[in-house]
């Protein structure tokens, strides 16, 4: 049912067709919601009259109230002005034009009194406005106590008379048409328990604040109301997933307790305790398990994942462990054999190498139910590969998978779609946890194994090379070994192999004397195993490498990380690379190159990584430095589209709104009250617009 607000913009009052062809192509406006919707970017304070002795070099635009004491033109050619003095009781300033000389000299006279606004700026020993905005002063503007709204607009609309004035002006009408038609969208319950301002009055602040007050309240009440139906979008797939997939009841500790009894080679951390609990709650429960664990890297996940396995197999299902990469997933493969050997359970590594006998006999044994565990890539969703019964499915790194792949992955039960456990070791703000991830429950392992040293971080310039280099050779005869990274640079793949093959070079003339490795993209998989093998085996004392290395591999042999042209980076990539060191007993070291000069942004990320090893930290200081569209997934999930709400500012109103669409689901999961249809209403509305939520999870 069309409503007012799916009216083209051209029949509005002040409108017409040709500024509306502008502003859709312009802005993207097409209806009068879409316009409405145009809300001011900041508002201009004219709540606030300044004294000419007042006036510094701090101030943005400023009212003054002054007299004009006279009016001349002054200069030649180019530099013709128009320069009126003006003065109130506590001095002198200027107000300058340069152009519309003869309408603005018309306009002022000597001893009128005027308002005048603009950012001045210092002339010798005088303040000057150059084409201030200005009113003759009157009862009505010496009163105005409000906040002139300031909308984003382009050239071609001003030359159209549509700079943020005019907007302001059509905003008059529409605002006026449209408030009628505008209905509460949030049940009265919440509005009263949040002090949330109702929804017209909102709309009507935001465009024409009367009081800082209200306008706050009507800023806060409509990014609470975007963060609400947001959560709401996502809280309600969960719970369709939930009631659509029974889980499968995978309850029986066992092989866990054994286990943990005799084998477990050191004591879980309580974060560890405290994620596999949150786990296993949802394992038993009867509904499908659809968890992210998040743990910086060296939380110890793998760990969590295994004792995740022994509560499937123990309950008499499979469980299997995909990667991203052939050397991660071997990494995996290695590590849990051990554990998995102990326990007398059969595991296998099925990756694109393997041979075909070798996999015929890992699919009949998948099938027949003897084989319990399976690590591999991508290769493991091949549908030939079919299980007796996969009970937990955990992805490595789930941000390098599609959703595409992933739903391979669900659908290798037929009977109950298998538990699902994404780890990841980047780090997201909570805040962008909840909205990215909102259809999951995140667990968080925020405590890394007693006794690790941190790891020191330093920051040094390409001139300290040498010392770079000794400091290598002292650290390789202590018996340790090193890591030193090139940046991918994206433009070109073989100036990229230039740069890595040069440092590879450099470094081999400076240790001649010490075997090397060396690792990037373009090798054949068999190719980097083998020189990755050789690094874990100690064969080697210095892997040369790309970003490649970047996720998972573990070798607690390794204490320092040299990090070249690190300013290239950004920040949860270098976090990512410094965790390859600090595994083992030894004090590591992260050494981050660059050049002399660097940008501001790439200062802070340097000095961020100095400052602090805590990847969640530095995780809300990229959130800062490069706003949600930046970051890993946000892209594609649309939460860029948000119109007034700020992930990385509007962090507390996201915990309220999620708190109250969390509220209202627990108490109504389908909203079918009668109080809260508009809410679904409005839900329903959104869907068609929206970005396809599914997409994410
Ligand atoms: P990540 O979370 O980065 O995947 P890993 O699972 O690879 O971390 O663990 C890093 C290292 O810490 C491994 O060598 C692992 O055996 C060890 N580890 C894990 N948990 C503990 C613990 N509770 N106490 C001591 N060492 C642990
Ligand atoms: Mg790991």
């Amino acid at each position: 049912m069309p409503g007012i607000f799916d009216t083209k913009i051209e029949f509005l009052r002040g409108v017409g067709p040709q500024r509306a062809a502008l502003l859709n192509k312009e802005l993207a406006i097409f209806t009068y919601g879409e316009l409405i919707q145009h809300y001011p970017f900041r508002y201009e304070d004219r709540t606030r009259f300044f004294k000419i002795k007042e006036l510094n070099p701090d101030v943005e635009n400023v009212q003054v109230i002054a007299k004009i004491k006279k009016i001349e033109l002054i200069g030649m050619g180019n530099k013709r002005r128009l320069v009126a003095q003006v003065f109130d009781e506590t001095g002198e300033m200027e107000m300058t034009w340069f152009k519309g000389i003869q309408w603005v000299q018309k306009k002022l006279p000597a001893g009128a009194v005027y308002v005048f606004f603009g950012k001045p700026a210092r002339f010798g020993n005088k303040w000057s406005i150059a084409h201030p905005e200005m009113e003759p002063l009157s009862s009505a503007n010496e009163q105005r106590n409000n906040f002139q709204p300031v909308y984003s607009t382009t050239e071609k609309l001003r030359a159209r008379f549509l700079d943020s004035k005019g907007i302001s002006k059509i905003m008059e009408s529409l605002v006026q048409a449209c408030l009628p038609h505008i209905h509460e969208t949030m049940p009265a319950k919440l509005l009263q328990q949040y002090q949330l301002i109702d929804k017209k009055e909102a709309i009507r602040q935001i465009h024409f604040p009367t009081q800082p007050e209200l306008l706050h309240r009507a800023r806060k009440r409509l990014k609470f109301e975007e963060f609400f139906f947001l959560q709401l979008r996502l809280l309600l797939m969960k719970v369709t997933r939930t009631e659509k997939f029974k889980g499968q009841s995978l309850g029986n500790t066992e092989l866990l307790t054994e286990f943990y009894k005799n084998h477990i080679p050191f004591e879980l951390t309580n974060a560890q305790k405290r994620v596999i609990r949150e786990s296993f709650a949802d394992m038993k429960s009867g509904t499908q398990m659809n968890r992210l664990i998040q743990g910086d890297v060296g939380s110890g996940k793998t760990m969590v994942a295994f004792i995740c396995m022994l509560i499937a197999i123990g309950s008499g299902a499979q469980a299997c462990l995909m990667a991203p990469t052939e050397i991660l997933a071997n990494q995996h493969y290695e590590g849990l054999k051990e554990f998995a050997d102990m326990m007398d359970l059969e595991i296998e590594i099925l990756t694109g190498s393997v041979k075909k006998s070798k996999r015929k006999i890992i699919h009949e044994k998948l099938l027949s139910g003897e084989l319990k565990i399976l690590i591999g890539t991508h290769a493991l969703l091949e549908d030939i590969v079919q299980f007796q019964n996969l009970g937990l499915a955990i992805v490595d790194e789930q941000h390098r998978f599609g959703v595409a792949q992933r739903a391979k992955l669900w659908a290798k039960n037929r009977e109950y779609i298998p538990h699902v456990l994404v780890m990841t070791a980047t780090p997201i703000p909570r805040t962008l946890a909840m909205t990215l991830y909102g259809d999951l429950d995140v667990s968080v392992i925020d405590e890394l194994p007693a006794g690790r040293k941190p790891i020191q971080t330093v920051h040094r310039y390409d001139k300290d090379r040498l010392k770079v280099f000794g400091f290598i050779n002292e650290e390789i005869k202590k018996g340790r070994q090193v890591y030193i990274v090139y940046p991918l640079i994206e433009e070109s793949e073989s100036l990229n192999l230039k740069n890595l093959m040069d440092g590879y070079e450099s470094i081999a003339r400076a240790f001649p004397q010490y075997p090397l490795s060396i690792v990037h993209g373009s090798m054949k998989s068999e190719d980097k195993d083998y020189e990755m093998q050789r690094f874990v085996k100690g064969e080697t004392k210095i892997m040369v490498a790309t970003t490649v290395i970047e996720v998972g591999v573990n070798v607690p042999n390794a204490s320092v990380m040299i990090i070249e042209n690190a300013e290239r980076f950004g920040l949860s990539q270098l976090h990512q690379l410094r965790g390859r060191v600090g595994r083992g007993a030894e004090q590591s070291y992260c050494i981050l190159m660059s050049k002399y000069e660097l940008s501001k942004e790439g200062r802070i990320r340097l000095e961020t990584m100095v400052r602090t090893n805590d990847g969640f930290e530095i995780a809300d200081v990229d959130l800062k430095l490069r706003g949600p569209g930046d970051l890993m997934g946000t892209q594609q999930s649309g939460i860029t589209d948000l119109l007034i709400a700020d992930l990385s500012k509007d962090a507390p109103i996201l915990t309220l709104a999620r708190d109250a669409a969390q509220q209202l689901l627990a108490e109504d999961p389908h909203l079918s009250s009668t109080e809260n249809a508009p809410v679904l209403r409005q839900v329903k509305q959104q869907k068609k617009t929206a970005v396809n939520w599914s997409r994410i999870s």
